[in-house]
């Protein structure tokens, strides 16, 4: 892609990012309690005494957020470690009763693996995975219901996590985002997170640094803790890197620190200096023992993997002719995905692509509708363009149908016959209308056979209108030539 510099009347700088994003695994229940993982609940209903951090209560590790994490390893072209083990991770946090967090630390359940992300550029890149682990995530604290007081709401404590932690691959803001939306677009495939970043079940840590141009040295990096959206994201790493940069170029250091991005101003601010991972006091938990997969194991869970974003996208290109851009926008989101090929299944692939993207997302989005309850179903929207591929209707009439479609759910045939919109390919019909238009503007016909040539499209213009639309334009294009140039 085009790189990304920064470049000030001192010199070029780049920016070396690498992300840690925490992904809420969709699972029943929690991750070392039966308690329920349900979202939106009263407070403090879904809470096993293992989750309040109660003396003497045991964790179990809970099979099925360990088969969602395999399967997102898979999703990653990951490594899965068939030995892992388990950590505690000491520290105080007013919504962490136990006042540590179960994770993993020297073994986690996912090593090395890479995505491929595309940027607006057209071209792709892979960014490498160091690894992802599980854990259990905290409580929430809530500090906006009374004025005096904090709240604590449990339900939280103890859902399952996996913590994807990036190599420091990115050189622009751009790749960034590119990434988290592949991501979120993979574990939406796989059904493993739901990735709505918004409600807190895909959070992302941003760790910048920035050096020369060109060099090959890692600086000292900064992280944004917490930052809830894409757009966030790139903005944050944006601002963090000019900020560096302005640091170093003043003669000062960068120091290693956590800082807080806030959208309402676009700017980072300290939140507190770097811990480092001995001041966590790592231990192995005595609680539970490693993690041991088989290989059978992760043999039947490869074999539930479905087609992934990419390989659908490949695969919409070779063999149904769509053009990477368009794949790749089709392919983000599965059910649009499913959509498609449903709606294109026996009709014109490149032209049921182009009317999603077109007509059928802007319907959506007007309606503020999910593809999931389209008014349309994908075998109406195919059939409408099988309409249009044998000139039973115009395009233009098509944009009408489709409308009229999104209105009451009626198949596209039906709407057609009932309008009478039917295009007219008859030539006797066509030359009649052709006739009459030309016997009423006896003047501009003079003035067209006087070299004004650029009349036809007026001519054509009365003629479709005179027809009410459904004459079908390149007949007209050819009788009314013949009808002008010969007379
Ligand atoms: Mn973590």
């Amino acid at each position: 892609m085009a790189e990304y510099i920064i470049e000030t009347n001192k010199g070029k700088w780049e920016v070396v990012v690498g992300l840690e994003i925490h992904c809420q695994i969709i699972s029943k229940s929690k991750i070392f309690s039966g308690a329920s993982t349900e979202f939106g609940d009263d407070p403090n209903v879904n809470v096993s005494f293992v989750d309040a951090g109660m003396p003497g209560m045991l964790p179990t590790l809970n099979e099925e957020c360990v088969h969602q994490a395999v399967k997102t390893g898979l999703g990653l072209n990951a490594k899965i470690n068939k030995y892992s083990e388990f950590s505690r991770k000491n520290y105080f946090y007013a919504d962490m009763p136990t006042d540590y967090q179960i994770t993993q630390f020297r073994f986690p359940i996912v090593g090395e693996g890479k995505i491929s992300i595309d940027l607006s550029d057209g071209s792709s890149k892979y960014i490498g995975i160091e690894r992802m682990h599980i854990e259990q995530d905290a409580a929430k604290s809530i500090h906006d219901l009374s004025p005096s007081k904090s709240y604590v709401d449990l339900n939280r404590a103890g859902v399952g996590l996996m913590e994807i932690v990036t190599k420091p691959d990115f050189r622009a803001p751009e790749e960034a985002g590119a990434f988290l939306r592949k991501l979120r677009s993979i574990l939406r495939y796989i059904g493993t997170c739901d990735g709505n970043m918004d409600e807190g079940s895909m959070r992302c840590d941003i760790n910048v640094s920035v050096r020369p141009f060109g060099s090959a040295e890692l600086r000292t990096r900064c992280e944004m803790k917490n930052v809830n959206s894409v757009k966030f994201v790139m903005q944050a790493i944006e601002y963090e890197a000019k900020r560096q940069i302005d640091v170093y170029e003043k003669g000062g250091q960068v120091i290693q620190e956590t800082r807080q991005f806030d959208p309402s101003t676009g700017q980072t601010k300290v939140m507190r200096k770097k811990e480092f991972a001995h001041d966590y006091r790592y231990f192995p938990e005595p609680d539970l023992p490693p993690l041991i997969l088989s290989d059978d194991y992760i043999a039947k869970i490869k074999q539930e993997m479905i087609e992934l974003p990419d390989a659908k996208k490949q695969r919409f290109v070779s063999s149904l002719g769509l053009t990477p851009y368009d794949a790749m926008v089709i392919c983000e989101n599965k059910e649009v995905a499913d959509y498609f090929e449903k709606a294109a299944a026996g009709h014109d692939a490149k032209k049921v692509a182009n009317w999603m993207m077109g007509d059928f997302f802007a319907m959506l989005n007007k309606k503020h509708l999910d593809i999931n309850n389209s008014p349309i179903s994908p075998d109406n929207l195919g059939r409408l363009v099988e309409l249009i591929s044998k000139e039973v209707i115009s395009g233009k009439i098509a944009k009408d149908v489709f409308e009229i479609m999104s209105e009451t759910g009626k198949d596209p045939e039906k709407i057609v016959e009932e309008k009478g919109l039917k295009q007219v390919t008859d030539i006797s019909a066509i030359e009649k209308i052709i006739d009459d238009v030309i016997a009423s503007n006896a003047e501009n016909v003079a003035a067209y056979k006087n070299g004004k040539t650029n009349l036809l499209g007026w001519f054509v213009g009365q003629i479709i209108k005179a027809s009410q639309g459904k004459a079908n334009p390149s007949i007209v294009n050819k009788l009314l030539k013949e009808k002008l140039d010969g007379a």
